[in-house]
């Protein structure tokens, strides 16, 4: 017989749920499910629990009161939700709007299980990692659950439903102690690591946000986000691979105009000008539109790569020699370049070591990479943050604090020659929008003040620019930054 679709786990603290076990199987028949539904014995719920799971098979694991205090069919609900792929871990509850105590949540995190409820449904990934790593005994760990789930980045989810019991599992104040005990253990490393930071490999990461159907995960090190996906391939429990977007969804750059493009590539062109000789040979990763490349290779010996066909073959068609390639699969069969460039690109390398490897190939010693990338340590950015969170994580897998940049070149081989801010044109009408849409009371006056400047005009993005140097011979500690770690998915 194949595996079951859903494995249903009754924890009990003494036998007799016969009737709970009943209703469930008769429910989950009519659903078309493959399921078991195990009821592991033991006095101590969470005994009960870890044993239930680590026996269950299920590609989905539910959870469930043996008291069964609420509609059978919230089990479904919970199995469609967590089967839809919209989330890894769903958490019931009795109300819409539930947070649970502030006190717990300042101590533990934001997203608590609701104690009058211990329905909950996992991915069978999540259920193994987040019971399996729990230590408590008693109904608590349903609060240790949580804190894992963030721990090891899952997204969690709400169901509501209804429910007759008014029977808390835990209370408030009884549990702050358990809660700063799942902290001190967390302290002590009695959990096991989660994945590490892409950028700086330390394992001080935590969810920062949710965003439809995925996790942003923050370095409490180097201060970046980057985004958490995972694939269950390989049957690796905790194996966590940044992927490329499945969907390619239109480039921001294509919302303004040509002119706005054109005069940022222009302002983008002056940058390098000022630093490098003439007929200089350079490379574009990235080309987007080709407006940088056309001004470029009227100087320098320009040539571009980028990953998308369709720019590849519109910035051909400006006569620029541009190849459809990633950076990992180009093979370059001229002379190593004099200067690299990567205007808000590397936010979109899955791997910036591999990466940064790659470019310091590709140049001459000496030679010049120019990056420009958004700064999580930015004021605009730390305004923006929560606001833009989904909209940032669209096209972008890691953004970066400036000094985690700093620190990944000069760990690279590279040498940091200047950072500044990065300003870009934008139309006066996307500015015109985004003062309506999130300052309405000053866009009238504002609107005046724009009809006196020119269109487009020069904005801060909260991004930055980066000008280093490859230093001639080996990356310092190069070896040993990746030797440390190999616990790091790769
Ligand atoms: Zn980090």
């Amino acid at each position: 017989m194949s595996a079951p679709g859903v494995s249903v786990v009754v924890p009990l603290r003494q036998g007799g749920a016969g009737n709970a076990v009943a209703a469930i199987e008769r429910y989950l028949e009519t659903t078309g499910f493959t399921f078991e539904v195990l009821a592991p014995e033991n006095e101590q719920y969470a005994v009960a629990l870890r044993r239930g799971v680590s026996d269950a098979k299920g590609g989905v694991i539910v959870v469930v009161d043996p008291e069964l205090p609420y509609p059978v069919s919230a089990i479904g609900d919970a199995v469609a939700m967590v089967d839809s792929g919209g989330t890894d871990i769903v958490f019931a509850s009795t109300r819409a709007g539930h947070r649970g105590s502030a006190i717990l949540r300042s101590i533990l995190v934001p997203i608590l299980p609701d104690p009058s409820i211990q329905l909950s449904a996992f991915t069978s990934t999540a259920a193994k990692i987040v019971a399996g790593e729990s230590r408590l005994v008693d109904c608590r760990c349903d609060l240790e659950i949580a804190f894992l789930a963030n721990k090891y980045g899952f997204r969690v989810e709400r169901l509501v439903v209804q429910s007759s019991s008014r029977k808390r599992a835990y209370a408030t104040l009884d549990s702050i102690p358990s809660a700063i005990s799942i902290r001190l253990a967390n302290r002590r490393n009695a959990y096991r690591a989660a994945r590490r930071c892409p950028v700086c490999f330390s394992a001080h990461v935590w969810t920062a946000a949710q965003i439809p159907g995925n996790v942003v995960r923050e370095c409490g090190r180097c201060k970046c986000r980057y985004l958490n996906q995972f694939t269950d391939d390989e049957g690796a429990p905790v194996r966590r691979v940044l992927r490329a977007h499945a969907e390619v969804t239109p480039p921001s750059y294509e919302a303004h105009s040509q002119p706005a493009r054109e005069k940022t590539s222009l302002q983008r062109f002056n940058w390098l000008r000022g630093r490098l000789s003439s007929r200089a040979r350079i490379l574009e990763i990235g080309v987007r539109d080709g407006s940088f490349g056309a001004i470029a290779a009227n100087e320098y010996e320009y040539a571009g790569i980028d990953p998308a066909s369709a720019a590849a073959r519109q910035a051909r068609a400006r006569g620029l020699d541009v190849t459809c390639a990633s950076l990992s699969s180009f093979v370059n069969t001229g002379p190593a370049f004099d200067a690299i460039t990567l205007f808000h690109v590397f936010e979109n390398v899955p791997d910036p070591h591999d990466a940064l490897a790659r470019i310091k190939d590709l140049l001459k010693p000496g030679g010049m990479l120019f990056l420009s990338a958004l700064d999580t340590e930015g004021l605009i950015y730390v305004f923006s943050e929560q606001k833009r969170m989904a909209q940032n994580f669209r096209t972008h897998l890691i953004l970066y604090s400036r000094s985690a940049l700093i620190e990944l070149l000069e760990r690279s081989g590279f040498e940091i020659a200047d950072v500044g801010p990065d300003f870009e044109y934008r139309d006066q009408k996307l500015v015109r929008h985004w003062l309506q849409s999130h300052h309405p009371f000053i866009a009238p006056l504002a609107r005046v003040i724009l009809k006196l400047l020119p269109d487009p005009m020069i904005v801060s993005t909260g991004s930055i620019r980066i000008v280093a140097k490859r230093r001639a011979g080996m990356p310092l500690n190069a070896r040993a930054i990746r030797s440390v770690e190999p616990t790091h998915a790769r």
